[in-house]
């Protein structure tokens, strides 16, 4: 079997893309390799077609959840043989999935960093065939990196026992100083570069200074009524702006973290089907969706960094007809990026703060919790003890990148239950009803404290374990509740929350908050770098992304916000300075009024209207209207 034949009969596809072909053959010779591949590249390829040529199992390690059970989902489908080990998973279970990875013929293992935290794991690890180590989004090892994690130092460790194993790390985004970081950091041999431009060509870069940016999305949307992404800060926008826009008589949807499984799924489907032209999404939407025509990608607020910013901006024009991404910024935006990510950053005392109230809320004691999971609700975590929500939340999600907690963002239904008659009672009960038997057995079998506490149940573990339906094991709980065996609990939830490591307050937070101040100051210049892209008038804006990258290109890409204005004459501007005066001479106008009037493009009134500013020719009234100098 040639790669190529492999791609062939798994994926379906007949060439490679880009450096594919390259990355593969390299590993296939055995080399430690390194590519660089923005979003969309097709990064998965690049491992899972020589793992399938191999003996033995991949073991493909990363941060994303979500991600891990997509792919591996999709290499089901394909009738590839693959398993992911995410935080959440009971011991029981994990010793059952390693059991199948080494006795079961499987050709890919994901695994999420934190577990190779336990050394019971990592000796189970070594023990499997393994036939190649991938590492994606490898630029978590560095902690010059917007994602540092810490776990992923420990990847370094395998390869002391997989000497001859070749390494294979993948990243979308790394700068110069990250990527020599991760060459060490992962101790890679005289590793293999590849690195694909992460220009694209055809994507118009935007940067819009507006006020009214409803306006400016309506006509984005009305001259390119192809799909389109819009992108919020949180949830209350995505369903502000999805109905603004549906009263314009826009057909448009919503997706975000808080939704059901169900939900999301049907708004997702509206929209890759085309029955909605629009989707307004925070940046839980996006992994794992390929859809090649989406004409438009706008941000309305600005985003936290430039590493983010490309990812979303590039899930326009995959199909390589020109598209644009559109940042619109008003001017006070600028001043409240200050509040909304500077001031909401932690320190050390604040972490301490509220790691311990978080094991006081789940009473955790001190020196237990480790692999316990909880459900739960960060709005009312953050009433109890009156901490701000947005400073709560980046808190932990340090914590989670540390490694000490694992916190998961997807909406979950959670259910509990507690056996509330005597062991006796339970015994007599399945003598009477053989049928519920066995899942009653495998209940306590798996969790010891189920007659003492109510307990988080994993339905699909226990409907695996006694080979039977989901729906079948909620109907016997169903059941139990009703001849009042058990307490029964199902709970809708925001996130779940897994704690790692037993607590040990001072001596868990002294030991990471030296990364603290670290990735604070790397916050503080990663969003520089955003501010840089949206202030600077006078770069073209391709060009501060790909720089910022690490790429050094020199010539201008013609199609950005910036490249458009070089090419305006300036007689235009001249014309339209005359209209806009003549229209100023009775009372100030905003600048979509004037833009009405004139009915010259938006572009074309707000550099006309900066220019005169600029020349002292006009004023912006309080209420950020234009009028003429007196
Ligand atoms: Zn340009």
């Amino acid at each position: 079997m040639t790669p190529l034949s492999i791609l062939q009969k798994y994926w379906n596809h007949d060439t490679f893309r880009s450096v594919q072909g390259e990355v593969i053959a390299s590993i296939l010779e055995g080399k430690d390799t390194f590519a660089l591949m923005p979003t969309g590249g097709g990064k998965s390829i690049c491992f899972q077609v020589p793992g399938m040529m191999k003996d033995g199992i991949c073991l493909v390690i990363s941060p994303l959840v979500a991600l891990m059970k997509d792919q591996v989902a999709n290499l089901q489908l394909r009738n590839i043989k693959a398993i992911a080990l995410t935080g959440g998973i009971q011991s029981d279970e994990m010793i059952d999935l390693l059991d199948n990875c080494q006795f079961g013929n499987y050709k890919f293992l994901y695994l999420s960093p934190e577990r190779l935290q336990s050394d019971w794991i990592l000796e189970r690890i070594k023990n499997l065939p393994i036939n190649l180590i991938a590492i994606d989004e490898a630029h978590c090892v560095s902690q010059w990196g917007h994602d540092f994690r810490p776990a992923y130092l420990k990847i370094s460790s395998l390869k002391t026992h997989f000497p001859k194993v070749p390494f294979l790390a993948l990243t979308a985004s790394a700068t110069k100083r990250v990527q020599e970081d991760i060459v060490t950091q992962l101790g890679l041999e005289q590793p293999v570069v590849f690195q694909k431009s992460f220009a694209r060509e055809n994507i118009a870069y935007m940067v819009f200074d507006i006020e009214d940016k409803l306006f400016r999305i309506e006509q984005i949307l009305k001259k390119n009524p192809e799909p389109s992404i819009i992108y919020v800060r949180n949830r209350k926008s995505c369903l502000d702006i999805s109905s603004q826009l549906q009263s314009l008589g826009f057909k448009s949807t919503y997706y975000h973290g808080g939704l059901d499984s169900r939900e999301k799924d049907k708004n997702m489907k509206l929209w890759m089907k085309e029955e909605v032209q629009v989707i307004v999404a925070t940046n839980a939407f996006g992994m794992g969706i390929d859809k090649a025509n989406v004409k438009t990608v706008i941000h309305i607020q600005l985003p936290e960094n430039l590493e983010n910013y490309y990812q979303e901006a590039g899930r326009s024009g995959r199909n390589g007809e020109k598209a644009y991404a559109v940042l619109l910024n008003s001017p006070s935006d600028i001043f409240q990026v200050e509040n909304q990510f500077i001031a909401v950053l932690p320190d050390k005392e604040f972490l301490k703060t509220m790691y311990v109230k978080l094991c006081n809320y789940f009473q955790i004691a001190y020196g237990e919790g480790i692999n316990e999971v909880f459900s739960f609700n960060l709005n009312h975590f953050c009433v109890q003890y009156q901490f701000p929500i947005l400073k709560t939340f980046n808190a932990m999600q340090f914590l989670d990148r540390q490694g000490i907690i694992s916190l998961s963002q997807e909406f979950s239904e959670k259910i509990s239950a507690q056996f509330i008659i005597s062991s006796k009672e339970v015994i007599r009960y399945m003598s009477l009803n053989p049928s519920d038997e066995e899942i009653i057995l495998t209940m306590l079998r798996t969790y010891p404290g189920i007659y003492e506490v109510s307990t988080a149940l994993n339905i699909s573990f226990i409907a695996k374990k006694t080979k039977t339906t989901e729906e079948m094991v909620l109907k016997v709980l169903q059941k139990l509740k009703e001849k009042e065996i058990i307490a029964y609990q199902s709970k809708n939830n925001d996130a779940t929350l897994t704690f790692n490591e037993v607590r040990e307050d001072e001596k868990t937070i002294n030991r990471v908050s030296k990364y603290l101040e670290n990735q604070n100051n790397l916050k503080k210049e990663q969003l520089q770098s955003v501010m840089e892209y949206v202030k600077d008038k006078k770069r073209c804006k391709s060009k501060i992304i790909l720089n910022y990258f690490g790429e050094t290109k020199t010539e201008n890409c013609g199609i950005c916000s910036y490249c458009i204005t070089l090419n305006k004459k300036e007689t235009n501007v001249l014309t339209l300075a005359e209209k806009i005066k003549f229209l100023l001479r009775n009372q100030p106008l905003s600048s979509r009024e004037i833009q009405i009037s004139t009915q010259d493009s938006s572009e074309d009134v707000i550099f006309a209207l900066r220019e005169m500013l600029d020349n002292n020719l006009i004023d912006i009234t309080s209420n950020n209207k234009y009028s003429l100098k007196k």
